[in-house]
């Protein structure tokens, strides 16, 4: 589904683009090379690569996989994807460890289930990242420079993407910032409201055009609106205002 030129929602359980556990799963196609960002539950990874196909891109042009953090509903299809594209999965430190060996309680995998946010059958599937960024770093991807701003507060080391195409901005936010400018904090390990206090900021000033998050509604313009709303509330005294997981399937 082509959301703006060059940016495609691959996958997504909220809209049942694909299995019901997955985020959303963005493609961007980067001047033949290809990039995702996020890959989905890893329970029906095939749906995913048909949606690539429907788009009229062949899958192993994916060169990279932008992993925004290891929760199961993003990091937890990675090994898959990776074996059906050949790209290379990249992300950040504490979240690659997660990836390669993290425990279920690590990743806060034990109280989703506690939560009914994944079926008790579920085990995630765990894969070594191939790349290791960093804060400010960029990746290059074809024609673009992705940067990379890692923002903690909803997990560990949580990245958000920066890509930037013709001056037109586009913020890939996954659980950090929601539109609307809900939060992602939690009671899950990881999840540190101190954390979003102190890293919220890295996202002021970047005159934003689109914000694309991890679930929920999305916008084309203006998404520095939402961003600046959760900068705001964040500097008031009542813990902000969280997006939920609201998983409604049976
Ligand atoms: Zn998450």
């Amino acid at each position: 589904m082509r959301i703006t030129k060059g940016v495609y929602l691959v996958g997504s359980g909220q809209i049942r683009l694909s299995n019901p556990f997955d985020c959303h799963v963005y493609l961007v196609d980067c001047g033949g090379d290809l990039l995702l960002i996020d890959a989905g539950v890893g329970l029906e990874p095939e749906l995913i690569i048909a949606n690539i196909r429907e788009e009229g891109f062949d899958e192993r042009k994916v060169t990279h996989l932008l992993l925004t953090h290891c929760h199961a509903d993003h990091a937890g299809g990675c090994a898959e994807i990776k074996k059906r594209t050949g790209c290379d999965v990249v992300c950040t430190e504490a979240e690659g460890e997660l990836l390669e060996k993290g425990t279920d309680e690590e990743m806060g995998l034990d109280v989703a289930k506690r939560s009914s946010i994944y079926p008790e059958s579920y085990r995630f599937t765990h894969c070594k990242p191939d790349r290791i960024v960093d804060d400010g770093e960029a990746v290059r991807v074809g024609e673009y420079d992705i940067r990379v701003i890692v923002v903690p507060g909803h997990s560990w080391e949580p990245a958000c993407y920066l890509l930037e195409m013709d001056g037109y901005k586009v913020l890939f936010s996954s659980d950090v910032v929601f539109y609307g400018g809900t939060i992602g904090i939690g009671n899950w390990p990881g999840s540190s409201l101190e954390e979003y206090r102190r890293n919220m900021r890295k996202l002021s000033n970047l005159s934003i055009d689109a914000l694309l998050p991890g679930h929920y509604l999305w916008t084309l313009r203006d998404g520095q609106k939402s961003i600046d709303k959760a900068v705001e509330n964040l500097k008031l005294a009542w813990v902000p205002p969280a997006w939920r997981h609201a998983h409604q399937h049976h």
